[in-house]
């Protein structure tokens, strides 16, 4: 039955169906984290928005699990799936920037780095991550944390329209002025409302800037945390960066003998005038000695893509996470306790300030509802050998387990992991009754289940 259901299917798409008797089925079920070793029935490789619609009837109509999978780069794999259906939207990366209204639409698997090499010929950008192999789709839907964030808001916060494809295999947009609703739904809720097969960005003037990282010792770490946490409340908007836990790779602006060291590293963008930019750093150099640091002008997308070699796909992931209104000195210490035991050079601790622009967004005007949280903290851990799993592991729920009672109790969805599902009502806080209102109305089956899952 499924098998003839297959064969149809092959016959109706455009692009490819790779299920596990075809060449190429080991690679196309893989997704970033290696941890994840999942084998669906059939990998979809849509072609376009067609293609999309087949393959969600196709799941809907044998009752089998259905993963979509932009960029792929969802740590607790929700982009793959065990015996059912996998929508790959790898093939759907075209992105075409309009100057004239200042927007760029962007197919669904494009990913940050297709996105900002598009927008960057005209001198444009808009929020997106810190590394550019991370797919738009994912990122936005969950709302977007990056560089540009206090300046322009968070990716959802850019948003103009989608093309969802619903659960009843219909395509529809979603905006301001039509299914509104669901519009508002995917600024933040994630991949719970359909497969977005493109999304139209607004776009801003942002073509170079001045950043990069600075290493500082731990013993200024606390120091540097402090200072930062005051510095950030009404730092220019066109600040954007985050302090980080992160062991020194081998690179030639970091001395030979410090390879390998935990350090407290300071990543800077300033997104403003380029001639401000040593000036807007300079508190940093004030307040500690730096040991070593990698400053200067470049394409914004150069800085988007300059910790890439740091994450590789192949890695094993286990992350948490928890937004933070206030850090504390108590939080610092935790963080100087835990940051420093940062195990591999791959692992790293972020926390990103979301205020400015993201704050000027009112709580119940999308779906992310934590516009008054100061930080979004991510305990990411990434490493090589599958032998290390357990310590890995542990050295991030440690890390959690400290710093989780001085946070707020709910976290960004995108930084989670898949036992954090227990927190999806404190994740979207006086927003989640109104969500599960529209998931009834678009996905009463909860055919989009595998994900960060708002139920009917
Ligand atoms: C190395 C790394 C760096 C990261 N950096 C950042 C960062 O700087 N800022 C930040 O905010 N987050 C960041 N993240 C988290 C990231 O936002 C999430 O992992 C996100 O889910 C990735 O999206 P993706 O499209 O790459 O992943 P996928 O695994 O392809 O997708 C994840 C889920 O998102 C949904 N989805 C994806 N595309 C679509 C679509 N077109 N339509 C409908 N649903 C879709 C699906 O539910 C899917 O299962 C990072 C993650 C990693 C691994």
């Amino acid at each position: 039955m499924v098998q003839r259901g297959i064969d149809q299917l092959r016959e109706q798409v455009r692009g490819a169906v790779i299920t596990p008797d075809d060449e190429g089925y080991e690679q196309a079920r893989r997704v970033y984290n290696a941890m994840i070793d999942r084998r669906p029935a059939a990998v979809v490789r849509c072609a376009n928005a067609g293609d999309v619609v087949a393959a969600v009837n196709f799941a809907r109509e044998h009752q089998l699990d259905l993963a979509v999978r932009g960029g792929e780069h969802s740590v607790p794999g929700f982009g793959t799936c065990d015996g059912g259906v996998v929508v790959d939207l790898s093939g759907m990366r075209e992105v075409r920037v309009d100057p004239a209204t200042g927007t760029a639409r962007a197919e669904g698997g494009a990913t940050w780095g297709d996105f900002n090499d598009a927008t960057h010929a005209f001198g444009l950008a808009t929020t997106g991550g810190i590394i550019s192999t991370t797919g738009v789709g994912g990122l936005t839907l969950g709302g977007g944390i990056g560089y540009l964030a206090r300046g322009y808001g968070l990716s959802c916060d850019n948003l103009v329209s989608a093309e969802v494809v619903t659960a009843d295999g219909q395509s529809l947009v979603a905006s301001e002025d039509e299914h509104d609703d669901l519009f508002w739904a995917l600024r933040g809720g994630g991949g719970n409302f359909g497969v977005v097969t493109s999304f139209v960005f607004r776009v801003h003037p942002v073509k170079d800037i001045y950043g990069g990282p600075m290493f500082f010792e731990l013993d200024d770490a606390g120091a540097v945390l402090r200072f930062f946490r005051e510095f950030i409340a009404d730092a220019p908007e066109e600040f954007g960066g985050f302090p980080a836990f992160q062991i020194a790779p081998p690179l030639p602006f970091i001395p030979e003998d410090r390879h390998g060291d935990p350090f407290l590293a300071m990543v800077a963008c300033w997104a403003g005038p380029l001639d401000q930019g040593e000036q807007a750093l300079q508190p940093f150099h004030d307040l500690a000695p730096v040991v070593a640091e990698h400053l200067g002008l470049m394409p914004y997308p150069a800085l988007n893509s300059a910790f890439d070699a740091l994450v590789p796909p192949g890695l094993q992931h286990y992350w948490k996470a928890n937004f933070v209104t206030e850090l504390t000195d108590e939080a610092i210490a935790a963080h100087l306790d835990h940051g420093p035991k940062v195990p591999v050079v791959n692992s790293t601790v972020h926390i990103y300030p979301i205020n400015g622009a993201c704050h000027r967004v009112a709580p119940d005007a999308t779906a992310f509802a934590y516009r008054d949280a100061n930080f979004a903290t991510v305990i990411a851990g990434m490493w090589p050998d599958p032998t290390q799993n357990e310590a890995n592991i542990s050295w991030v729920r440690d890390y959690y387990d400290a710093t989780a009672p001085l946070s707020e109790e709910g976290g960004y969805v995108n930084f989670m992991a898949d036992d954090d599902q227990d927190r999806i009502k404190a994740n979207y806080r006086g927003n989640y009754e109104r969500l599960v209102t529209i998931k009834r109305k678009y996905d009463p089956d909860n055919l989009f289940h595998l994900n960060q899952n708002i139920r009917p």
